[in-house]
């Protein structure tokens, strides 16, 4: 086995682990292999062994990998984690099949001009600033509900469920109670949160998607982290 493969079937253990822990099905929890920094070979490593669940935060980036993976694996699934401009959402509705980072009205707008354009409706996600930081994308709590109708009903934007990143320097389970608690007041059945340090956090606290990077791919390099 490659050493992509190793990590896989660990972190995968775990997932399964933690699921069974909180009284959940394994198979209710999905693993977002974040490749971003990594090359195609690395990602290659996990589709060789059935892995099809990938996540990359710049739509650049991705553009320059996936395009030929998806041609060779036609039932691979790839979702937009990072913050997304509104010029690059022609981009981003053609390569991802699902976007994590709905989170303004205007992206919502153009997003949706996209989608009609180019006849392809990727499963969006409202990211949520639950940790209220001024520098981090996102919605916040407050506002929540009320961007939750918007999205359905004046954009009419597949919204399927919520992100966030917790803060680096407080507790992430409250924060992902908290995300826990905002998706099923609105109806959303999909929870994207957790990452290498805090995976399995989040699986027992509803995860219905972690991201995992480093802990599948090793460090990143740190200029390239942009995390
Ligand atoms: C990079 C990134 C991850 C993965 O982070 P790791 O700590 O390497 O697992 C998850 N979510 C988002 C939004 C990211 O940008």
């Amino acid at each position: 086995m490659s050493a992509g493969a190793d990590r896989l079937a660990e972190v995968s253990h775990r997932i399964a682990d933690a699921a069974r822990a909180a009284g959940r099905q394994p198979s209710d929890v999905t693993l977002v292999a974040v490749s971003k920094t990594h090359g195609a070979d690395s990602v290659r490593e996990l589709l060789e062994v059935g892995h099809r669940v990938f996540g990359e935060n710049r739509v650049q980036e991705a553009e320059g990998k996936f395009p030929a993976l998806k041609a060779e694996y036609p039932d691979l699934e790839l979702h937009l984690i990072g913050p997304l401009q509104t010029n690059k959402a022609r981009e981003a509705v053609a390569l991802f099949d699902v976007i994590q980072s709905v989170d303004r009205e205007k992206l919502a707008a153009s997003l949706v001009k996209e989608m009609e354009r180019l006849g392809r409706r990727p499963a969006c996600y409202i990211q949520v600033n639950t940790g209220e930081e001024p520098q981090k994308a996102g919605i916040l709590p407050k506002d929540l509900d009320a961007f939750v109708t918007a999205c359905r009903e004046q954009y009419k934007l597949p919204i399927v469920g919520l992100m966030c990143i917790p803060p680096v320097d407080e507790e992430a389970a409250l924060h992902f109670a908290l995300l826990g608690k905002m998706a099923a007041r609105n109806g959303l059945a999909k929870i994207s949160m957790g990452m290498s340090a805090d995976y399995e956090t989040a699986v027992r606290l509803g995860a219905t998607h972690v991201r995992v990077g480093s802990a599948l791919f090793g460090a990143r390099p740190a200029l390239a982290a942009h995390a």
